[in-house]
């Protein structure tokens, strides 16, 4: 069984980790993004695994690629394309943003990795119909996935993943909510590489590994209440544990996040219900990201709640350069933390961070202004 300290190994080196995996003949299926039905995949006793590509030279993908393309995209095409990904025995694209669904179909003529599919989810969650067409495209997945691999998922197995699933998503939340209280009990980087680690590792042997987590720290004293100043991560993917401890160099410590790799992804899924109106229902349940809509003013609303909710005193929207939907997105949200008083910046940055001591001025002048 891991410790923390080898998930956050794992986290380092996802591409080691999968490899061992498939020499002990698991079959491994990658995603980029959180709205992969990851339940309906490990329910098929398959392991699904989040790809987040390479932080090198991107340009082999570059040729294939529009160049509006973020650089997660470019570097996850440009890993399978060296053969970087060739444990994979499948790739799954959710409907979300216009950067996967270009991916989508240039991975379908450019790579071979066994199982491909598009899961083509609805966009407005609102209308009347947008439930019945969720359920029914993840019965179509379910379906395309026991055709693939010629197993069927039967009811009680879906069930056993939802349990899973919440069990982890539960544990993840009650460190966030630990860390909000004490940020210093566990440093933002940590939980950076363990939210990684939380969808890259046999998710069988999470729930131990995170039990023992919480337990050692509801054993710590909450340290003495201190200047840190309390901020919010507001963005897409973060693969950057290295911009915590910047920011606790700077002065302010990340209390809170709507990321798709922090809590966007940690809602729990209702048990006792047919398994797969559960999974589909938890996508309208869910915090939305721009690739999905809700209202205008839906995340806006959602952010600003939530910084009021923990004390956060200023928000950094961590934006991946060419992010078009999280740029569209930006202006609102900004806005909307303007009417709560809550002060934020914009951080742009690639797949690799700009140099540290760039960062960090810029850091300590936002968190010295708050
Ligand atoms: S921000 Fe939304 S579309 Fe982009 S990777 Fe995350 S969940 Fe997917
Ligand atoms: S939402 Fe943004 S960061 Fe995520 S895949 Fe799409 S363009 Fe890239």
């Amino acid at each position: 069984m891991e410790n923390i300290n080898d998930l956050i190994e794992i986290s380092r080196n996802p591409i080691a980790y999968a490899r061992t995996m498939k020499s002990s003949g698991r079959k491994i299926i990658g995603y980029f993004c959180s709205y992969m039905p990851e339940e309906i995949v490990h329910a098929a006793g398959l392991h699904p695994m989040r790809l987040f590509g390479t932080k090198g030279d991107t340009s082999p993908a570059d040729r294939h690629l529009q160049s509006y393309c973020c650089s997660l995209v470019r570097g996850a095409l440009t890993e399978s394309m060296a053969g970087d990904l060739d444990f994979l025995d499948g790739t799954v694209f959710p409907h979300t943003c216009d950067s996967i669904q270009r991916l989508s179909d240039i991975w379908r003529m450019n790579t071979d990795h066994g199982f491909f599919a598009d899961v083509v989810l609805p966009v407005k969650l609102t209308t009347p119909s947008a439930r019945q067409y969720m359920i029914e495209v993840m019965a179509r997945f379910k379906g395309d996935i026991e055709r693939h691999f010629g197993r069927p998922i039967t009811d009680d197995d879906l069930g056993r993943s939802i349990s899973l699933y919440n069990r982890i998503r539960s544990l993840l939340k009650e460190i966030y909510e630990m860390r909000s209280k004490a940020p210093s009990i566990f440093p933002g980087s940590e939980l950076c590489s363990l939210m990684k680690a939380s969808v890259t590792v046999d998710r069988n042997i999470l729930p131990e590994a995170l039990e023992g987590l919480v337990s050692e720290l509801r054993a710590k004293a909450p340290s003495p209440g201190s200047n840190v100043k309390r901020l919010m991560l507001v963005g897409s993917v973060c693969d950057h544990p290295d911009i915590h401890s910047i920011i606790e160099r700077s002065g302010g410590s990340v209390v809170w996040d709507d990321l798709c790799t922090g809590t966007r992804h940690l809602g729990a899924i209702e048990e006792g219900k047919d398994p797969l109106i559960a999974i589909a229902d938890r996508y309208f349940e869910r915090p939305i990201c721009p690739a999905k809509h809700k209202s205008p003013t839906a995340r806006g609303d959602h952010i600003t709640a939530q910084a009021k909710e923990h004390g956060v005193e200023g928000v950094i929207f961590l934006y991946l350069k060419f992010c078009d939907p999280h740029s569209f997105d930006y202006p609102c949200i900004k806005e909307s933390l303007e009417k709560a008083h809550v002060p934020s910046m914009l951080l742009e940055i690639e797949d690799r961070l700009p140099p540290e001591g760039q960062l960090l001025t810029r850091l300590e002048t936002f968190i010295q202004m708050l």
